[in-house]
Parts: C-alpha cells; structure tokens; sequence
C-alpha cells in the first residue's frame, strides 16, 4: 500500500510536469496572443540536466526574438521593483519637452496582476502611458491574469493560495475571486480543447513511431486525495516512445458539487431544487469504490480507442499490482486481438524487493537448515 501511495504521487508529478512541459505552448494554440512556437514541448528527451537547460534557453531564444539579437524573450515577463523603474525613467529625456524626465508615476488602472501605469513630466506635464500585460485575443482578459490562474491550478493553490503567494512577492493581488471563479469555466473550455488537440497530436506522433495503428502504451491511475478514500480519480494512458506524451486522460467523479450543493434547498424549494437537478450537467459518472477508479478509467479508454483515435492499444505497461490487467482480460476491448501485459521494471524491482525484505525479517534471525 505504502508503496501504491508513492506510486500515486510521483504519477501525478508526472503528469503535471508534462502538462508543463506543454503550458508554454498556450498562448499561440489556445489563448493566441503572440506567435511563439507551439512545438517547444515536441522533444523531451533523457538528456542530461545541462543540456536540456541549453536546448530550453536556445528554443525560448528562437521563438520569442527572432528579430532582434536579444536574448530576452519578448513574450515573457520581468518582475522590476518600481523604484529601479522610477530610476531608470530619470535617466531619460521626455518625448515632449525634451528636457530630463523628472516626475511621477501613477497607477491609472488596475486589474489583477495587470496595471496601466501613467508616467507624468513635471516640466511639460506631458503624460504616456504603458500596460503591462497584452490582452488575450477575442477577450477582455489580460495574459498575466490568465498565466497566474493557470499557475494557481497547476500548483493546487487556486485563489486563495495565489493570493498568499502574490502578497509574499510584494505584488498585485490577483483578480477577485468572483471574476476568478467566472473565468475558471472559460478556462476549462480552453484547457480541454488544447489538451485534445495535444493528445490528438501525440496520438499522430506515436502512430508515426510505432509504423502502425497498433500501440505500446503505459497507464497509471491517480487520485485527488492519498489513499483510496479519494471521490475524484483519474487515469491516463502515455505514449512509449522516447519522449511519451499523454494520449488520453478519463476522469471518475463520485460526487457532483451541483447535486451536493442543492440539497440545501430540497426541502424548502423542492421545484428550485428539481430545476437545477434537470438542468445542470452531472460531474458523478461513477459508483464504485474508489479504489477501482483505475481500471475503469483505463478500460474506457480502451474501448473507444478505435472510435476516438482509429487505433488500438496492444501492449499495456501497467504497474504489476494494479487490477487494471484483470479489467482488461475480462472485457476485452477489441475482438480477435490479445493485449500484451508488459511490466515495468520500476515496479516489478519495488516488488521484487519488498518480497526479499519480508523473507529477510521473516528468516533473518533463524538459523537455515543448510546452516
Ligand atoms: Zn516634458
Ligand atoms: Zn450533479
């Protein structure tokens, strides 16, 4: 169990550090504010630390300036003290009178993380002003407000986390949390559409790799809380190539926020109460134990591969203790062909080694009958 729980974890760092991996991409796919080069993520390789840091900089350097020699790239962001930026406008001439700039900067908007500043001459009280964050194509919402949210999901530390973090730094606070909320299903809709087309494409890439419609794939469950008391869980299925990418994701919900969160008006509202139950769109899609999350999970993955995708899973990589095989020996998911179980070899020396350990403490202090 000790073990399952580690698993667990470290699959669910897996997963996010490849959501990562991919995040810098979202804004010329998805949120489409600047041209930057959706393929930075394309290759993850087992190269060393130092190489991989030399490749990440050579690519933020190729798709970020390509027009000048900088090595700043232009779509990012550079926190700067407002003293040092003060200072630095004292060292330059204003545009209109021409003299020395010496003068004031104000706040004139607010949104966020986002800020127009307005920058005043005292001499010819000639006034420009900058914002410092472009806004996201077809939207009023500003990238650094999107960024941060992403940011505070990723991390688990949603509103109030960002908040703390945002005051610890010495800066803005992030959106309110009414508008933050709003926007978070806005945000859904564009998360899921960009990781369909980014599992769409991985499916493109492996199909490539593997010559074939027929796929090596590895599966792992995790759950929103430790153990298997969780009422959210999900599972992915990756790739197996060099640089495995997610193909699929399934999510099982024990429990619907909606349906919870009526309740408190069932008995004084019942027709309120009926008309949100009809027409809200229900998060439980499963009633099991929590601890079959991932066999269910996998398995419906499964089964729509060829509807989904036009291609099958073959070769499974599970985690040797997982009821996950079984599900899918049981109810296999395409006729006339057998799914190979392939294990992993981190699993199978874990268990290898909590067996030796177990006859160790079992036999440790005994003397063996061959002395
Ligand atoms: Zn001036
Ligand atoms: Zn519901």
């Amino acid at each position: 169990m000790a073990n399952k729980r580690k698993t667990k974890r470290l699959s669910t760092r897996a997963v996010t550090r490849r959501v990562r991996q991919n995040i810098r991409s979202i804004p010329a796919s998805t949120l489409e504010i600047t041209t930057s080069n959706p393929s930075t993520s394309s290759k993850r390789s087992s190269l060393p630390s130092q190489q991989k840091i030399t490749k990440r900089t050579k690519l933020d350097i190729t798709s970020t300036s390509a027009n000048s020699n900088s090595n700043l790239p232009m779509d990012g962001y550079t926190i700067l003290q407002n003293q040092l930026l003060f200072t630095l406008m004292c060292k330059t001439n204003c545009e209109s009178c021409g003299n020395r700039w010496n003068g004031t900067i104000n706040i004139k908007k607010r949104e966020g993380l986002f800020v127009i500043l307005s920058f005043q001459c005292s001499s010819c009280t000639n006034t420009i002003t900058i914002e410092t964050s472009p806004k996201v194509v077809a939207s009023d919402r500003r990238d650094i407000n999107v960024r941060s949210q992403i940011g505070g999901h990723l991390c688990g530390i949603r509103y109030a986390g960002l908040a703390k973090l945002m005051g610890a730094m010495n800066l803005p606070s992030p959106i309110q949390d009414e508008r933050y909320s709003k926007w978070d299903k806005n945000l859904l809709l564009s998360i899921k559409s960009f990781s369909d087309r980014s599992m769409k494409k991985a499916v493109g890439e492996a199909v490539t790799a593997a010559n074939g419609k027929e796929l090596m794939v590895s599966g792992d469950g995790f759950w929103q809380t430790r153990g298997f008391q969780s009422r959210h869980g999900a599972a992915a299925l990756l790739s197996c190539n060099t640089a495995p990418k997610v193909l699929d994701i399934e999510t099982c919900s024990k429990t619907c926020n909606v349906c919870f969160g009526a309740l408190a008006i069932k008995n004084s509202n019942p027709a309120k109460y009926n008309d949100i139950i009809r027409s809200h769109h229900c998060e439980k899609n499963y009633n099991n134990s929590s601890g079959t999350i991932e066999a269910h999970a996998v398995l419906n993955m499964f089964q729509r591969s060829v509807s989904k995708y036009q291609i099958y899973y073959t070769k499974y990589v599970g985690d040797g203790d997982s009821k996950t095989f079984a599900a899918l020996s049981d109810k296999p998911p395409y006729p006339g062909k057998v799914i190979k179980k392939i294990e992993d070899l981190n699993h199978f020396s874990k268990r290898m080694k909590h067996q030796l350990e177990t006859k160790k403490r079992q036999y440790g202090k005994e003397q063996l009958s061959d002395g």
